[in-house]
């Protein structure tokens, strides 16, 4: 019995190894009643040796339901044609990589029905990726819309400022189509202030590709308080997912170059001192026509202290704000942070308002509605706890924006 058992496998095999190359170079004939819904991948059957935008519809789409992982070229070979088969298998349909009018009718069916509750299948999946790529849904991707997927949906939703239904139709598709490609236009580049001078210093300008708060982070200037522009050194390197972070880590090149307070006058009196000011220098006037340009939000001066307590010229550990409720809020959130891991009462960060006249911040706050902060370390901890209560400082700012 073993043996005509096996015999009937093999054979079973043989015939179906067969039959699965016969269809492989037999064209199939499909109805053509289908051809409206087909306009997508062409009129032409597609299979492996076709190339053309047809295929590159078909790469993407295939891609987009998570059956093709591969470079998108409009060369229909052997990935895409098991891309394709697996599709066929997933819809169950005739698995033979061939499209023909019903793979094409069934993929665009998928592409295009809505989805809501109970709905099942690779476009579910879909969905569930692109939701918990914009980081609305952190369940498993299991391709069944369920209540935690319609709750990601209707979040999702509401931020969009549309129909809070959870129902996944025209509309919401198109929303998610176009929040899943933002952020591929996030770019990181760099500028030069005070271009073609002697002061040219680069900025660097992280655009997430999401709208959101612009910031800005200053570091040097003032030359000889490394804390400042060494932590806005690595703050540029962040990644952020919405908004834009402008670093400009050595305001003051040249004075960071030699290590002295100032070069050329004291940056920090430089800024405007009237509404219709544009600055002492060229510097002062490169920096500050960039926060106009880049329509800046938040400013975060790095500075340093002598003590940590103020004495004489010092303020101390501090935070100095430009007054607005909003800006009081987050300084105080700021301070809290950083003091929370300070137990020396005499070490703790205080709070101050208005920020000296001349400096970036005075002039950002009260001529350009930017919500400004001039922060300061104390010089007496060593450079790496002073560097890393600038970074905290900054992260606090950036988190409660939302923005990492
Ligand atoms: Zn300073």
């Amino acid at each position: 019995m073993k043996n005509i058992h096996d015999f009937l496998k093999r054979f079973a095999i043989a015939a179906f190894l067969i039959l699965f190359s016969l269809t492989m170079v037999i064209p199939s004939v499909h109805p053509a009643t289908v051809a409206a819904a087909t306009a997508n991948y062409g009129t032409k059957d597609l299979t492996s040796g076709s190339q053309g935008s047809a295929v590159t519809q078909l790469q993407k789409d295939l891609a987009g339901l998570g059956f093709y992982l591969y470079s998108i070229d409009g060369w229909f070979g052997p990935k895409t044609h098991d891309a394709v088969v697996k599709f066929q298998k997933s819809a169950g349909l005739k698995a033979d990589g061939l499209v023909g009018s019903i793979t094409k009718s069934s993929l665009n069916k998928i592409l295009t029905q809505d989805l809501t509750l109970g709905s099942q299948g690779s476009a579910v999946t879909k969905l569930q990726k692109d939701l918990a790529g914009l980081g609305y849904y952190s369940y498993s991707i299991d391709g069944s819309f369920g209540p935690k997927t319609h709750d990601a949906v209707v979040k999702f939703q509401k931020s969009q400022g549309l129909k809070t239904d959870g129902l996944v139709g025209p509309i919401t598709k198109s929303a998610l189509e176009k929040a899943s490609t933002a952020p591929s236009k996030a770019s990181r580049k760099t500028v030069t202030i005070a271009a073609g001078t002697t002061y040219a210093t680069p900025m660097y300008i992280i655009d997430s590709g999401v709208s959101g708060p612009v910031v800005m982070i200053v570091g040097g200037v003032h030359g000889n308080e490394p804390a400042g522009y060494t932590a806005a050194g690595k703050v540029k390197d962040w990644k952020i997912k919405k908004g834009k972070l402008i670093v400009l880590p050595q305001a003051n090149k040249k004075a960071v170059q030699n290590k002295t307070r100032t070069y050329n006058g004291d940056l920090n009196r430089a800024f405007p001192q009237s509404s219709s000011g544009t600055g002492n220098n060229t510097l002062a006037k490169s920096i500050y026509s960039a926060v106009k340009k880049y329509d800046v939000d938040w400013l975060m001066d790095m500075h340093e202290g002598y003590n940590y307590t103020k004495i004489s010229d010092s303020v101390g550990q501090s935070l100095i704000y430009y007054p607005t409720t909003t800006t009081k809020t987050m300084a105080n959130a700021i301070v809290s942070k950083l003091n929370s891991g300070i137990s020396t009462s005499y070490k703790k960060f205080t709070l101050y308002r208005y920020p000296v006249k001349g400096s970036l911040a005075r002039a950002c706050g009260q001529y350009l509605g930017v919500k400004a902060f001039i922060f300061e370390t104390a010089s007496k901890p060593s450079l790496s706890v002073r560097v890393n209560y600038q970074m905290k400082a900054a992260d606090t700012l950036l988190s409660r924006l939302g923005m990492i």
